[in-house]
């Protein structure tokens, strides 16, 4: 049995639709709690962890430094000594915005870190302890996730598109759109497959194409079907508490390689999640 962590998130529904998975929510594991999270994992003794929980207001990390790092380093560390002390492989996934969003080459798994924000250092502080922890443990980074639960930029601009003619959106940060259904099955992929022996153990993995928010809620809108007018601003013209990487492409060469995983196409899964949201069926 594959034991995830994250039952109610947007990856953690999708791992829960899957065969021979068990997902444990807030109550059965407290990650602010290291003596649930490692009852947990003994009571189960899993064949294999996934961590798909994190701490992801990335906004709200800005003044909550210290939850943020107990979830997303801390939490995790825990979850590897225990895949470490079983003998078990642990799957950990990470962010885009372990990046500081410079130039316009997609990222590799090698290249330097450099978070501009709270909430990618919690991230990248999570990696580092993981592969620290555990001889088995791999990081899966991925971007923009979108599925029909939880929060994310798809249902901000279904919402939006019930009442607005025109929008603007920010056009200037640029990354892959991906869908949770997919990085559940990279996961799964992940944790079935043998650790190649020379691998770094840090996995890129995002929708094609790469697109800028403004292109992504373009499509939506045509998706949908709605004439919506969108004027396309830069970063600096929308502020948020946390600062933005613009470059989040990630080069996802190494997941092929390895693990024979292919980059997803989100325009359909895009379309099936906006199939699963008008079918009111989530
Ligand atoms: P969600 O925000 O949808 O879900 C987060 C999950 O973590 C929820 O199940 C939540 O439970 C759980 N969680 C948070 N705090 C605790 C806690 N103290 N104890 C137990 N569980 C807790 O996450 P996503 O599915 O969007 O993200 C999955 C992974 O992908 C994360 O590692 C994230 O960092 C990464 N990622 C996400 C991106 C995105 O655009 N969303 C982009 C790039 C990477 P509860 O419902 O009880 O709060």
């Amino acid at each position: 049995m594959i034991l995830v962590f994250g039952k109610t998130g947007q990856v953690g529904r999708e791992l829960a639709q899957l065969p021979d998975v068990h997902c444990l929510g807030r109550e059965e594991a407290d990650l602010t709690d290291a003596a649930s999270i490692r009852d947990a994992i003994r009571k189960f003794s899993p064949a294999a962890i996934i961590n798909a929980a994190a701490y992801t207001a990335v906004d709200a990390a800005e003044t909550d430094g210290e939850l943020a790092h107990q979830i997303n380093a801390h939490a995790p560390k825990i979850m590897a000594q225990e895949a470490q002390s079983l003998n078990i492989p642990l799957v950990h996934i990470s962010t885009d915005y372990v990046f500081d969003g410079t130039g316009t080459t997609p990222w590799t798994p090698d290249d330097g870190t450099a978070p501009l924000n709270i909430y990618g250092q919690s991230k990248r502080d999570g990696e580092l302890a993981v592969l620290e922890a555990c001889d088995h443990a791999v990081v899966l980074r991925t971007s923009w996730v979108f599925s029909s639960h939880g929060q994310n930029f798809v249902k901000t601009m279904v919402r939006l598109a019930q009442s607005k003619s025109s929008l603007d959106i920010v056009s200037d940060q640029i990354g892959g759109p991906t869908s949770a259904r997919a990085i559940a099955y990279a996961c799964m992929r992940i944790v079935k497959s043998p650790l190649p022996s020379t691998s770094e153990r840090i996995y890129h993995f995002a929708g094609a194409p790469d697109v800028s928010w403004a292109e992504f809620a373009e499509e939506i809108f045509a998706q949908l079907g709605k004439e919506i007018a969108i004027t396309a601003i830069k970063s600096e013209d929308f502020p948020t508490a946390a600062q933005r990487p613009l470059n989040s492409r990630l080069d996802c060469s190494g997941i092929l390689a390895d693990f024979d995983v292919q980059r997803p196409h989100w325009k359909s899964d895009l379309k099936f999640t906006l199939d699963e949201l008008k079918a009111g069926t989530v």
